[in-house]
């Protein structure tokens, strides 16, 4: 059985970190949609310049467009022991595409872990994150905003919920201590 797994959580709450580690650990690949956009613009592709005037309004890509990559991304072999998926899907109607998609090769989530942490830590990350990396105009007003904007649906963790697929991580600790959550949660849902 593939270990299919989305990650949801807001900026700050180190799903990124969490994704290389599992992937490295269970040796199957780390899809990060707004990676593979930044990816885009940077080598000046086709769907780099229709992504780049969202990216720069800080506004989500349309769904169609962002499902249609993570289409083509999911098809690819090194998907067929399973996946992280992160910064996907954001939206009701990504979250049923992926299903879909799943559907069409008889497969479907394991398990979608959400990341959980106090808006005040999410921000202070993202400040400090923001300083190592020198961008002075990452202000605390600017990451609130963005956090705003790009808060999960709670139609998104309904949706999760419902299916009995939703598990909750408590991302407010140290690297180690989040990820030996992690594995027992993904030895639990490959043992399901
Ligand atoms: P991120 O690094 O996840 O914050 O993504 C950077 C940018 O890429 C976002 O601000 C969006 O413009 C775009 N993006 C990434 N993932 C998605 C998605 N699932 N749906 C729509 N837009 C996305």
């Amino acid at each position: 059985m593939p270990l299919d797994i989305v990650i949801l959580g807001p900026p700050g709450a180190g799903k990124g970190t969490q994704a290389e580690l599992i992937s490295e650990d269970a040796g199957i690949p780390h899809i990060n949609t707004g990676d593979m956009y930044r990816a885009a613009v940077a080598a000046g592709t086709e769907l780099g310049a229709r992504v780049k005037p969202f990216m720069d309004a800080g506004e989500l890509v349309p769904d169609d467009l962002t499902i249609a990559v993570v289409r083509e991304r999911l098809s690819q072999p090194d998907t067929a022991r399973g996946f992280v998926l992160e910064g996907f899907p954001r939206t009701l109607p990504q979250a049923e595409a992926l299903d879909e998609i799943l559907a069409e090769s008889d497969r479907e989530l394991s398990v979608v872990l959400h990341f959980q942490l106090s808006d005040e830590l999410a921000e202070q990350r993202l400040l400090k994150r923001a300083l190592e990396q020198g961008r002075e105009d990452d202000t605390p007003e600017i990451i609130h905003r963005r956090m705003e904007t790009m808060r999960i649906p709670e139609e998104l963790v309904e949706y999760y919920r419902a299916k009995g697929i939703l598990v909750g991580i408590h991302a407010e600790r140290t690297i180690e201590e989040v990820f030996a959550e992690v594995q027992q949660v993904l030895q639990a849902a490959a043992a399901r």
